[in-house]
């Protein structure tokens, strides 16, 4: 989704050869070889006899031949009657003196003398210039190929940046949705363009860089050209990546281009997407090798420091990782405006599904408030995109509309990847059966944890199963008792292997992964744990350089801090587990059987499993 796209056709240093340069290449070595095989080669005469001289002086008495042609010593003869012979004499005699010894007129035949010298000559003077031309020309056409491939070699800092003309950016702000704050915050930009001299005649300042901040798929590249369209200026955009697969060297030139480019067309706006690829910290950092983005980002910097009053040019840049960013880029006069975009609530994603449904056909019962409930977490992009895929799976069934159950299939193949049916052994299938059960049970009987929403013993990705517990409701803040509700659901899948196997499988590592994940960012990020409320991780890690500068004494108190939650976590869900077993294998069963369990017969499930046990009380660690 969120990936750089290029045009794929030419690999960085591949050459390709289209069907064009083949025959340009055929026909040189064809020319090369006419001229090898030499001008002798066609004169050879092939097929005509050869005749000794008194012949030819006879046959001239006797008026047969039309014409001769003479080439040095070699005599090729045309009779009237259309045959060819070719005759010889000695190089220093002349036909027509042979004639004429011999008694012969030579004025009754004509007699041609094609200067073999000069033939020569010319054979001599290419021969040995056609090397130098053939490594010219070879030369020539490997620098095409790679100019092709890497088009600045010969083009130094000749800009990338695409101009699209005012009425190519379509985009309005009513094609983005959810965003409310960051398009009022946007619309002044868009007035700006539209009216500076209404902002100059205040004598106000002037916006010039706006920095874009969100997750990606949140809409800024979106929104950019939408500000674009808006104002009904020209776009011009260049990706930060894009300087980075550049010469050393060339990405400053090319800032340098794209600004005089962009002063040419305003009002106009610049967009330097992933900014954060450039924008990085300068100075910071064990490894070496940054001076080019260095001198990339100060090109920018004063490029934006040169503005004069009178510019109407306003610079947007979008970045995903605005926590490692170089402060010179945000400091007033350069990108000090920073509009901030996050995933879309609830509202936001109904309108966002409102627009990407537009020109879709689906059915009527379907329930959009329902579905923007289902996907807490999705971006507008993984909405659009899901909207698509519901889309094709409705064609590929040949249906006329798209249903419910197609957007929901689309809904988790956006997330997890399509359904992958691998061969699995009857063990393997339980073994994964118990692990999905483990990670739902624990979860129903965790006290604040929302409902299991799915789970599944089908393949995804490179997953074996699933269990969607997706967020009920948009949350601004997470509780420490949820993230450790989390940490025991997580564990849950490893927890059952153990009870019921006795054994462990490597089907768990993710799980184990995602769970250290938290347990670390609620020591070190979030300061929930008894070490206090001090970030060890990010200030430290800013102020000292890429690597943590973590005392080690500190640095064992973290860990034991962490290794604390996991054992904690875990405990609490093995009891659970314990406790609901009948339930347990109750799931893993019905699982078994049908594969996937939606939420409410997952409930059904629970509810009508009489358990010996008595109910696990409220845990808290
Ligand atoms: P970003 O640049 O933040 O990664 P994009 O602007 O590239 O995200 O979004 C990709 C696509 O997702 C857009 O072209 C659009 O179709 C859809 N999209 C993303 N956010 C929104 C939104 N807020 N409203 C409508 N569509 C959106
Ligand atoms: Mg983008
Ligand atoms: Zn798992």
């Amino acid at each position: 989704m969120n990936g750089r796209r290029r045009n794929g056709k030419r690999t960085k240093f591949g050459l390709r050869f289209t069907w064009k340069d083949l025959l340009l290449y055929g026909f040189l070595f064809f020319f090369l070889l006419f001229l090898m095989m030499g001008i002798g080669g066609f004169t050879a005469g092939t097929g005509s006899s050869n005749i000794p001289i008194s012949k030819l002086v006879s046959d001239i008495r006797d008026k047969k031949v039309e014409d001769v042609t003479i080439t040095d010593s070699r005599v090729e003869i045309t009779y009237k009657n259309g045959e060819k012979a070719v005759s010889h004499k000695e190089p220093n005699t002349s036909l027509y003196e042979i004639l004429k010894n011999a008694g012969v007129d030579p004025q009754t035949i004509k007699i041609n003398v094609r200067d073999e010298a000069s033939v020569n000559a010319w054979i001599n003077i290419l021969s040995s210039f056609l090397p130098v031309l053939l490594i010219i020309a070879f030369f020539y056409f490997i620098f095409r190929q790679a100019k092709g491939a890497q088009e600045n070699i010969f083009s130094f800092g000749a800009s990338k940046g695409k101009t699209f003309n005012k009425d190519f950016s379509k985009t309005t702000f009513s094609d983005v949705a959810g965003v409310d704050e960051a398009k009022q915050e946007l619309s002044e930009v868009v007035d700006f363009l539209k009216h500076p001299e209404k902002y100059r005649a205040m004598g106000a300042r002037t916006p010039k860089g706006v920095l874009l901040v969100g997750p990606s798929g949140t809409g800024k590249t979106l929104l950019a050209r939408a500000v674009a369209g808006e104002a009904q200026v020209p776009f011009i955009s260049i990706a930060g990546s894009e300087f980075m697969e550049m010469l050393v060297g060339v990405g400053a030139a090319r800032v340098r281009d794209l600004f005089t480019t962009a002063k040419k067309s305003q009002p106009a706006i610049i967009f330097i997407d992933e900014v954060d690829a450039i924008g990085r910290q300068r100075g910071v950092g064990i490894m070496g090798g940054h001076d080019e983005r260095e001198q990339t980002l100060n090109q920018i910097l004063v490029e934006m420091d040169g503005f004069t009053p009178n510019e109407q040019l306003v610079v947007i840049a979008a970045t995903n990782r605005p926590d490692i960013l170089d402060p010179a880029l945000i400091r007033p006069g350069r990108f000090d405006r920073r509009v901030f975009l996050t995933l879309p609530d609830i509202e936001g994603r109904k309108d966002i599904l409102k627009i990407h449904a537009a020109g879709k056909p689906f059915v009527k019962t379907i329930d959009w408030e329902r579905v923007a409930r289902r996907t807490v977490g999705y971006s507008g992009a993984d909405l659009e995109n899901m909207l698509n895929e519901a889309a094709i799976l409705a064609a590929r069934f040949g249906k006329k509309q798209i249903d419910m159950k197609d957007i929901e299939e689309a809904a988790t193949k956006v997330k997890l990847g399509p359904e992958k049916k691998r061969m699995q052994s009857d063990e393997d299938k339980r073994i994964t059966a118990y692990h999905e059960s483990g990670h739902a049970i624990v979860s129903y009987f965790m006290p604040h944890a929302d409902p299991v929403h799915r789970i599944s013993i089908v393949g995804r990705g490179i997953s074996l199963g699933h269990t969607l517990i997706p967020p009920a409701q948009d949350r601004v803040h997470e509780t420490k008792t949820r993230l450790l509700e989390q940490i025991s659901t997580m564990l849950g899948g490893r927890a059952a292997e153990e009870l019921i196997f006795s054994e462990m499988t490597t089907g768990a590592a993710d799980d184990i992964e995602k769970a250290t994940q938290v347990a670390r960012a609620i020591v070190v990020e979030y300061g929930m744990s008894d070490l206090g409320p001090i970030n060890y991780d990010k200030e430290r890690a800013r102020i000292f350089g890429e690597v943590s500068q973590v005392s080690e004494d500190m640095q064992a108190k973290i860990d034991r801090e962490m290794r604390r939650i996991i054992d904690q976590r875990y405990e609490a869900a093995q009891k659970i587990l314990k406790q609901h077993r009948s339930k347990l294998d109750k799931v893993a069963a019905e699982l078994l059987t049908r594969e996937t369990l939606e939420g409410e017969q997952f409930v059904n499930i629970i509810k009508s499993t009489k358990t010996p046990e008595k109910k696990a009380g409220n845990k808290k660690s």
